[in-house]
């Protein structure tokens, strides 16, 4: 939503207000589940952060300036996931609590779109539960190809960023699928357990990642004693 305050500013560019301290703010956009860094942040241009709280701890919807943005960061609230200025590392260590609420903003964009154009509801029917998740979970990798249920993996870490979400998306496709749209075993469960096994295999990757980097030095030290002995 914008509100141009077209007194304040002889320029043609809008004013932009901040929704929680209403200072002077940047083309950023709060939407209550992201925040969307635009021009005119010196900050978060081009970035996108997901609050990892819910309810009265999320700042008002609306823009939001780059100072009340640094504040909700620094309180552990709001992290920062996506960048295409910023530093390089950006969204490479998100907390279980980010992957969980990507994966969850994916699941609900698709039952929102879905339950909107199908103008109905969803149903529930008594189904196998345990059944019903292995399936789901099957179809959603071959929707998305979560590395979290492949059986081979990278080496190195990439940022996952909106891939989170797009994961949770094909979630909730793979349920509806089914007919089980948000009756599903639950997708904030799924959202639970995945973000959980996200952060293992990101540990896992690091501890490949470090031990590969280990034993190489150990193979260059080896390499580098067998020179020094045939030198002898
Ligand atoms: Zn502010």
């Amino acid at each position: 939503m914008r509100v141009p305050q077209s007194a304040a500013s002889d320029d043609t560019w809008p004013d932009f207000i901040c929704a929680t301290c209403h200072g002077p703010a940047g083309d950023t956009t709060n939407t209550g589940i992201v925040v969307r860094g635009g021009y005119g942040s010196t900050r978060y241009d081009t970035s996108s952060l997901i609050w990892v709280v819910r309810g009265a701890d999320v700042y008002p919807t609306g823009y939001m300036c780059d100072g009340c943005i640094d504040r909700a960061v620094s309180d552990g609230a709001l992290e920062e996931f996506q960048t295409s200025l910023g530093a390089a590392e950006t969204g490479l260590y998100l907390s279980e609590a980010a992957y969980h609420e990507l994966f969850c903003h994916g699941a609900r964009s698709a039952y929102d779109a879905f339950w909107s154009a199908r103008e109905d509801s969803p149903y529930v029917e008594a189904r196998d539960p345990e059944a019903l998740r292995t399936v789901i979970e099957g179809m959603r990798y071959r929707l998305s190809g979560d590395e979290v249920l492949a059986s081979a993996v990278s080496t190195q870490r990439s940022p996952l960023g909106w891939g989170a979400v797009n994961i949770g998306y094909a979630h909730a496709v793979a349920a509806i699928a089914l007919g089980c749209g948000e009756a599903d075993p639950g997708f904030e469960t799924a959202a639970a357990d995945w973000a959980q096994a996200r952060r293992a295999l990101d540990a896992q990757i690091d501890l490949a990642s470090h031990s590969t980097e280990a034993m190489f030095a150990a193979m260059a030290e080896d390499t580098d004693s067998v020179a020094d002995q045939d030198g002898d």
